[in-house]
């Protein structure tokens, strides 16, 4: 009996900048094959390491504005003085061929996804304290002193944003913060609706077998 189909889930994972949101959403990628990052275009400049259509799209802003006038963003917004935004028809390729989608996005796009995904399981991701998120933005070293500053004073902002959100992981120890962000995801795949047709092949085989 073939399968029925099962859509992918649409997974949020917002954290102000520092939290070890991407070292999080990288282990979970490497962890579940099934679940594939959304890569957001951007019109920041990348950052040693990165690579075009692996982390982002790197496009100018005129570019951008362009793609945002003609609806090719599922959400996009405007974070630390540069634009994102998450490319709907990707999106919408991966979810309904029933892979699990992973959102690295900010609070704004989390919001639009939100209404524009049922389904979609929102994960908000801690810091212990502001002093902790301070001295680990300053241990990465990626930020100028300036752009540093402007990550901080958006944390207090986006973290006002935390109490809409299905989950919270608060990341003290990494461990201990990837094995809960392990146990959101899998709580999501266990709901009936990410398992459509097994009860009632569970019972029609079930029936079959008392004849
Ligand atoms: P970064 O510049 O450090 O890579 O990202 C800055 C912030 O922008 C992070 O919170 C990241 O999650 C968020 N971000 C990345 N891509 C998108 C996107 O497509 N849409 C929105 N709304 N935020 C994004």
């Amino acid at each position: 009996m073939s399968q029925p189909h099962r859509s992918g889930i649409p997974m949020v994972v917002c954290a102000p900048s520092g939290a070890g949101k991407t070292t999080l959403c990288k282990r979970l990628l490497e962890e579940f094959p099934r679940m594939v990052l959304s890569v957001s275009c951007t019109t920041r400049a990348p950052r040693p390491g990165e690579t075009g259509g692996r982390d982002y799209e790197f496009i100018g802003k005129d570019e951008f504005m362009q793609r945002r006038n003609a609806g090719f963003f599922a959400e996009w917004a405007e974070v630390h003085g540069k634009f994102y935004g998450t490319p709907l028809e990707p999106t919408w390729k991966l979810l309904s061929s029933g892979q699990d989608v992973l959102f690295d996005i900010d609070v704004q796009g989390a919001s639009q996804i939100r209404s524009s995904l049922p389904g979609a399981r929102l994960i908000f991701i801690l810091p212990p304290s502001l002093d902790a998120l301070e001295h680990r933005l300053r241990a990465r070293g990626t930020e100028e002193e300036k752009d540093l500053h402007i990550r901080l004073s958006a944390a207090a902002k986006e973290l006002s944003q935390a109490h809409w959100f299905d989950s919270w992981i608060i990341n003290e120890d990494i461990e201990r913060a990837f094995r809960e962000l392990c146990a959101a995801y899998i709580a999501a795949t266990l709901t009936p609706a990410r398992r459509p047709g097994f009860l009632a092949d569970l019972l029609s085989r079930w029936a079959a077998d008392a004849h």
